[in-house]
């Protein structure tokens, strides 16, 4: 008996049966612009064998004009249809089933050659599009038409079109970017005209026995954006134009709402899609912030939908399905939301992979064969470097031993998941200490080992981590002083009037604890993070805009943020979740003081220099989280061992911009070398 009943009852869709009603999601990894389809093939047949009832693709321009950016991979030539053709025999080879995403980017393409209903720059492109003329139009429903054959002759089990999040069918839909005047625009029935002759045809184009799941825009969270009643009019229109799944679109890129970041609630918008229940007779999917089988089973006994899609999770673990089918939930390496491997890599124009999985779209490259010998291997430190190469060493065969010096595993981490907002981080703690328990390693907590105990391993990993950065201002022994370890861990209690030293993402997690309460999370509390980001109900805002717009609860204290660089604050963060912190702040009432040169902290505060003036900032705390320093005591001890079998890794080994993701990475890559 499953666990989940829910998630494990299979969906009939007439022509096919689904075994479970998990979709993984579309996700942009950049491995098919790799050109090398063994990769991708492989990256899609591990989520196949994980058990992933039906898979969607990253977003496949129908044409050079709709793709997101020059030379994105698309489904435009008869070469296309080859190289999927490699795609879709590995996912069938491993039983699995996959849907082709044909995405037409419109106004958001990164080129002058965009198209668009109407000649309006979208806030996130420098390009203004080419509003299109009737002609236009027509080769822009019959590319999609013919890339939906394309995918079936390529081998596809069906499509989704991409209806939402702001892309070309979207911008059809709302008056915000269709000024036209013609019959694609004015009056909805003539807006939603695009959208359901894109279904019609591509219905037509690959006949019935074809899943074609439409992704609809449940709530754009842009002004102007859809009424419910248009929403529930355009899905009941393409029900009828023979789409066989409606798959939940929340938000358009271009909103100022966040919509997946980790400070985001679990399933926050699945009560969005719960209200089309029973307005269509096709299965409908919800999306975001699902992340656990226990989330999407409860999403699914509520009846806020008849299927749950994730995607990032399929990132974090390709075993995501399966491990639930088996009953070992503790054991799925959990997506904490992060967007540091994924999306800001898509943005960065880099492959995509996953913080907690380096090994997601590195398939073959990052393979972790048993080892040759079995050695005996000390690991120091249980931070995310340390844990990470410990497990994948005991993986391969080696009898590990891992020393911790704290009386819990974590290091890092444990600081993070105290920030309101970051709480998935606890269920990476918790990742970490089922694969421990599950495990071969000998854990030893609250023992800090000294070069006598790592006498006679084989292999020495030194992952002890960092310090905090002593800036060397005067006054900063006093008590007006912390660090933010100080601070995070509880030791030192929060002031009243507090100055944070320093603007990099450490900075930044200490505003986001000293500007809550006590309990006050964004992530925990729904109605909360709505009333935050002024999200409203559809049904009575148009695109759910609240009128009142962003409310946040205010800050309990009076904080500000100082760094000595001139300029934006921030610079350092990630792109996709930057605006994210930025915005919170701002919204709470958080001073930023950039150019600033530190003199002395006081009892009076902080004393500094800004445009040739000294100035006193009044607080009666400091925070300092000015960077750090690699905690590297035991690095000597190389001098004393056999050559090549001492390794630093993480911030033992350089303190420069680390952070998990990097740590992680290098553990995983270390173990496969011994
Ligand atoms: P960081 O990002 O390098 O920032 C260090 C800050 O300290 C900078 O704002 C720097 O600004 C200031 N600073 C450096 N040397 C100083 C000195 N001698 N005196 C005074 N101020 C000094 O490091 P971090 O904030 O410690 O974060 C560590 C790593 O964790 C980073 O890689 C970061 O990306 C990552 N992290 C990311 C996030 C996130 O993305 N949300 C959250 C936490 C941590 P000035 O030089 O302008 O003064
Ligand atoms: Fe999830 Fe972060 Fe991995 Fe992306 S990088 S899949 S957000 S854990």
């Amino acid at each position: 008996m499953t666990a989940y009943p829910h998630l494990f009852r299979p969906l009939d869709l007439g022509h096919v049966t689904l075994p479970n009603r998990v979709l993984m999601g579309s996700m942009h990894t950049g491995l098919e612009e790799t050109g090398d389809w063994d990769r991708v093939g492989a990256f899609y047949a591990a989520r196949a064998e994980g058990g992933a009832g039906l898979m969607v693709t990253g977003g496949l321009a129908p044409n050079p004009e709709g793709a997101v950016l020059p030379g994105a991979a698309g489904l435009m030539s008869a070469d296309d249809v080859i190289h999927h053709r490699k795609v879709t025999e590995r996912v069938h080879g491993a039983g699995g089933r996959i849907a082709a995403q044909i995405l037409h980017a419109g106004r958001y393409a990164y080129s002058k050659d965009a198209v668009a209903p109407s000649a309006l720059r979208a806030p996130i492109s420098p390009h203004r599009p080419l509003a299109l003329d009737e002609a236009g139009i027509e080769k822009q429903v019959a590319d999609i038409a013919a890339a939906a054959a394309r995918a079936r002759e390529a081998g596809y089990d069906g499509v989704e079109i991409m209806g939402s999040e702001g892309y070309f069918l979207n911008q059809f839909l709302v008056a915000h970017t269709n000024r036209r005047e013609d019959r694609w625009g004015g009056s909805y029935e003539n807006r939603m005209r695009l959208p359901l002759e894109v279904m019609r045809r591509v219905r037509w184009a690959v006949g019935p026995d074809f899943i074609v799941i439409f992704r609809l825009s449940m709530i754009d969270l842009v002004p102007d954006g859809s009424s419910w009643d248009e929403v529930v009019t355009l899905a009941k229109a393409v029900e009828t134009a023979g789409a066989s799944i409606l798959n939940t679109g929340i938000g358009w890129h271009e909103a100022r709402i966040p919509t997946i970041a980790t400070s985001v609630p679990r399933r926050a918008f699945a009560w969005v899609t719960k209200r089309l229940m029973g307005e269509v007779g096709i299965p409908v999917i919800t999306s975001n912030r699902i992340n656990t089988p226990e989330i999407a089973e409860d999403v699914l006994a509520e009846g806020c939908a008849d299927m749950v899609s994730m995607a990032r999770p399929f990132l974090a673990d390709p075993d995501f399905v399966a491990k639930a089918a088996r009953g070992e939930a503790a054991r799925i390496a959990p997506c904490i939301a992060c967007n540091q491997a994924c999306l800001d890599h898509t943005f960065a124009m880099k492959l995509t992979s996953c913080l907690v999985n380096p090994r997601a779209c590195h398939e073959t490259v990052l393979t972790a064969a048993p080892a040759a010998r079995s050695k005996t291997v000390a690991v120091v430190g249980a931070g995310p470097a340390g844990l990470t190469a410990a497990l994948e060493a005991d993986r391969r065969g080696h009898r590990v031993t891992l020393f911790e010096a704290a009386e819990e595993i974590g290091g890092q981490l444990q600081l993070a998941a105290r920030i309101p907002g970051k709480e998935e981080f606890r269920g990476l703690l918790e990742w970490y200490a089922a694969e421990l328990a599950a495990s071969g390693v000998t854990l030893k907590l609250g023992y800090r080992a000294a070069a006598a105990d790592l006498d006679g391993f084989d292999e020495l990993v030194i992952a002890t981590g960092v310090k905090p950065r002593d800036p060397g201002i005067p006054g900063a022994e006093g008590p007006q002083a912390v660090s933010y370890a100080e601070l995070l861990s509880g030791r030192a209690a929060p002031g009243t009037q507090v100055a944070v030293i320093g603007g990099g993402g450490i900075g930044f997690d200490v505003a986001e604890f000293l500007s809550h309460a006590p309990g006050d999370s964004p992530a925990e509390d729904l109605a909360a993070w709505l009333r935050e980001w002024g999200v409203g109900d559809p049904a009575e805002d148009r695109g759910g805009l609240s009128p009142e717009g962003p409310c946040p609860a205010p800050s309990p204290r009076k904080v500000t943020m100082f760094q000595r660089r001139p300029g934006k604050f921030g610079a350092t963060l990630g792109k996709t979740t930057g605006w994210i912190h930025r915005s919170t702040l701002r919204a709470k009432g958080v001073g930023m003081e950039a150019g600033a040169e530190y003199l002395s902290i006081g009892p009076d505060g902080l004393s500094y220099r800004k445009d040739g003036e000294i100035r006193t900032h009044a607080a009666d705390q400091i925070v300092l989280c000015a960077g750090q320093e690699p905690e590297n005591a035991l690095a000597g001890l190389a001098e004393t061992r056999p050559p090549g079998t001492t390794h630093l890794i993480g911030g033992a080994l350089s303190a420069e911009g680390i952070d998990a993701k990097r740590a992680i990475a290098q553990a995983v890559r270390l173990a496969l070398e011994f």
